[in-house]
């Protein structure tokens, strides 16, 4: 598709923004934000039924903090209010989510669709228009990129700036479908990004991997541990510049792990499908927020505001870039903390250290006796996005046994679950392992208040 006037001149507007704010200022950065939040509630109360009802008592001179917070249940359940184009229904962008062959392709030609439960583990189904789009690329061109260094942005180039991201490849999640958009646009594009499915046997993976050469590696920290290993017993031999972990929160000891067996710089990424560059990484590895497009206020367990320097129980998210489906104030449910200090790179935009999206590693037993592996995040993606499953929760009681909690809107959501879970373990040679519907609905652990999606119950 050829771009359109209009389109370019989106992209230099945002493009010149981007860069223009790029220390993050705090004078300029904070009354961009401010006007951006006007327009944004403006545009929601004139064309979302939802937010028009949400903000009927809002009175003129009112601050973010005003407006009521959002939750993904209630904002999914009124998705067809929700949505500011009348012409968006969720009966039919389901209808594009159940095609697999439609990963990564415009709904209506206008909008870019993605599925995702986060770490609350709720189902929300998320569309970027154009804008949101033209923001990502200049916040990933202007500021994620800048960010890496002189010294490391000039060996990613010179090595090829090849990108090899580990993901789940089968469903149509935010990093995938935003990967399969910007490679059918750009055949260059295609050549340097390459998605690998961590549901692949790893020796098959460790054998495009050695093919490919990339000079990055993205995707699930866990699915990078493995491969670390497969570099350390000689079976890969791979040299990224750059590791970049982001999805799963990696404990010290394996980013040590990741930098020594590749030889590589490893920064931290986080982000979710609601806004995908939420942040970018400095030669600090600090987190830096990309506040001129995207508040993040941390509140405690009953929605108040929480200090810098102390951790959150929650965030809320308001997407100022985004306008067809208004997301302000909406409660993302990962653990932060927002750190008190300015950084030491010169940005002023604040950091975040992320606590949230902890779960456990499931270790299953085989018909064999020998135990197998399985990543968390590799494990929710299976079954993640299915239509009718509003929540779930995989928990393991025995060696062989996994219950699921689920939350759903229809009778044959956990029938498909367990399909799809079933068939998984098959293929992991875990045929044998019981799956079992628990009647208990997904909860949080009582004593750390977080919540996992994948976990191992404690014996009583
Ligand atoms: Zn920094």
């Amino acid at each position: 598709m050829v771009a359109q006037p209009a389109a370019w001149g989106l992209t230099m507007k945002t493009h010149w923004q981007a860069w223009r704010d790029r220390r993050g200022e705090r004078g300029r950065v904070l009354s961009r934000q401010r006007a951006r939040i006007t327009e944004l509630v403006c545009f929601a109360r004139a064309n979302s039924p939802f937010y028009r009802a949400h903000y009927a008592d809002l009175t003129r001179d009112f601050r973010l903090t005003d407006l009521p917070p959002t939750s993904k249940p209630e904002l999914m359940d009124r998705f067809d209010e929700w949505v500011t184009d009348p012409a968006v229904r969720l009966a039919e962008v389901e209808a594009h989510l159940a095609d697999p062959a439609r990963i990564g392709t415009l709904f209506r030609d206008r909008y870019l669709v993605s599925t995702t439960s986060g770490s609350s583990g709720q189902r929300a189904v998320v569309l970027q228009d154009e804008r949101m789009r033209s923001v990502s690329t200049a916040l990933g061109a202007l500021r994620t990129m800048p960010a890496l260094g002189p010294g490391l942005l000039r060996r990613v180039a010179a090595e090829g700036g090849r990108m090899a991201s580990l993901v789940a490849t089968d469903g149509h999640f935010g990093g995938v479908a935003t990967a399969e958009f910007q490679r059918s646009r750009r055949a260059s594009r295609a050549e340097r990004l390459r998605l690998f499915s961590v549901h692949a046997p790893i020796a098959e993976t460790v054998a495009e991997l050695n093919e490919y050469q990339p000079t990055m590696l993205g995707g699930y920290a866990t699915a990078q541990v493995a491969l670390a290993h497969e570099q350390l017993a000689g079976r890969l031999r791979i040299a990224p510049a750059l590791v970049t972990t982001g999805g799963e929160a990696i404990p010290a000891a394996d980013r040590e792990l990741l930098a020594q067996a590749f030889g590589a710089e490893v920064r931290n990424q986080y982000g979710c499908s609601e806004f995908m560059l939420l942040t970018f990484a400095c030669a600090l590895d600090r987190l830096h927020v990309n506040d001129d497009w995207a508040v993040l206020e941390p509140v405690d367990e009953r929605g108040r505001p929480v200090t810098p320097g102390m951790p959150s129980t929650s965030v809320l998210l308001t997407n100022l870039a985004n306008r067809v489906q208004p997301i302000i104030r909406y409660d993302l449910g990962d653990a932060v903390t927002v750190d008190a200090d300015f950084c030491g790179c010169g940005r002023q935009f604040p950091t975040v250290r992320v606590q949230g999206r902890t779960n456990d590693l499931l270790a299953l037993r085989a018909p064999d006796g020998s135990t197998v592996r399985l990543l968390p995040l590799a494990v929710t993606t299976v079954v993640d996005g299915l239509p009718g499953v509003r929540r779930f929760q995989i928990v393991q009681t025995a060696p062989d046994r996994l219950q699921v909690r689920v939350a759903a809107t229809t009778e044959d959501a956990w029938p498909l679950l367990r399909d799809k879970l079933c068939g998984y373990l098959a293929r992991q040679g875990l045929g044998t392992v019981d799956v079992s519907l628990d009647p208990r609905p997904p909860e949080r652990d009582l004593v750390t208040g977080k919540f996992k999606l994948v976990l191992v119950a404690k014996a009583d």
